[in-house]
């Protein structure tokens, strides 16, 4: 279900009981269920859809409701504050600062849409007034440096890479240590990343971060990944310090609840959000935004 028709199965679900002539524990359960249904198709997992929905009972009081209180007001707000606690995990994330040398490390599966996202990252900044430079540390996959090293060169942004070192800790090591040197302030490595969720690479992501000890890991996840969203966040949660999220891919077909799910599994804040193929198709990602949209 893309974050429109969520909206609106929700306000439908709502606009019921409103009509219902007795609220009782029935018609808050049956609405309940019609949200639960919404949120489970826009691929938000159902471990949170449930705890929401045990959350909302608790928190709804049907003496309230039955007063004639504006039953979907009350019912709205508890659904958007419990969304908006699952987006939030309560501490920000590591922010750079203009001037002082950052180094970012990006993950993520291949395909994800990471080595886009680490130019709109950097680009993002550059317009800003920062000094970001890219270091394409992904040896795996044929051609990563090349769009890299394209993109970056469309985006005047230094790049380093090789198309001989296959050792991706060294790649990783040297543009760090060069881009350093040349007073940088934002330095954003990209590493590979392969179809499956490989040993190898959660290995080899350690090693990268070991190696160059980055300020902030940010996981980069597909929205239309679904359900798998929790598992795959986690996944890599428990290989590197993942410490942001960006959810990539929201224009066109995207479901929202993949976010949700990554910051439960990482415990970090979703940062940007990718919008669009094009270097500027990034946004700041803001939770209160977010849900209402999702909400309609
Ligand atoms: P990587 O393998 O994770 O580095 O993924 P890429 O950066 O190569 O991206 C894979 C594909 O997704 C490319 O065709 C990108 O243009 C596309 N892509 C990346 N981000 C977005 C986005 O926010 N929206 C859309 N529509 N496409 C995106």
């Amino acid at each position: 279900m893309v974050l429109a028709q969520l909206g609106g199965s929700i306000s439908r679900a709502l606009q019921q009981m409103s009509n219902a002539t007795i609220i009782d524990e029935k018609v808050l359960n049956e609405c309940l269920n019609e949200i639960t249904r919404a949120l489970l198709q826009s691929d938000v997992q159902f471990k949170l859809v449930r705890d929401m929905q045990t959350n909302i009972k608790k928190i709804v009081n049907l003496d309230d409701l039955a007063a004639g209180h504006n039953k979907r007001k009350i019912i709205q707000q508890a659904i958007f504050n419990e969304l908006c606690k699952i987006l939030d995990p309560g501490k920000p994330s590591f922010t750079p600062k203009k001037g002082k040398t950052s180094v970012v490390m990006f993950v993520g599966l291949q395909g994800s849409g990471k080595t886009t996202t680490c130019t709109k990252y950097a680009y993002y900044h550059q317009k800003k007034g920062w000094r970001p430079a890219l270091v394409c540390a992904d040896t795996f996959r044929a051609g990563a440096f090349d769009q890299l090293k394209q993109n970056a060169t469309k985006a005047k942004i230094p790049f380093y890479g090789s198309y001989t070192e296959s050792d991706p800790v060294k790649i990783a090591v040297e543009g760090v240590e060069r881009f350093k040197k040349e007073s940088c302030d934002l330095i954003i490595v990209d590493t590979s990343g392969r179809h499956k969720q490989e040993a190898a690479l959660f290995e080899e992501m350690r090693q990268v971060s070991e190696a160059t000890k980055p300020d902030l890991v940010i996981f980069v996840m597909d929205s239309s990944i679904g359900q798998a969203a929790f598992d795959q966040a986690q996944a890599f949660k428990q290989s590197v310090s993942v410490g942001a999220v960006i959810v990539t891919k929201m224009d066109g077909h995207a479901k929202g609840g993949g976010a949700l799910s990554a910051v439960a599994a990482t415990k970090s804040p979703v940062i940007f959000i990718g919008t669009g193929e094009h270097m500027d198709e990034f946004e700041v990602f803001d939770v209160k935004p977010f849900v209402s949209r999702l909400l309609g």
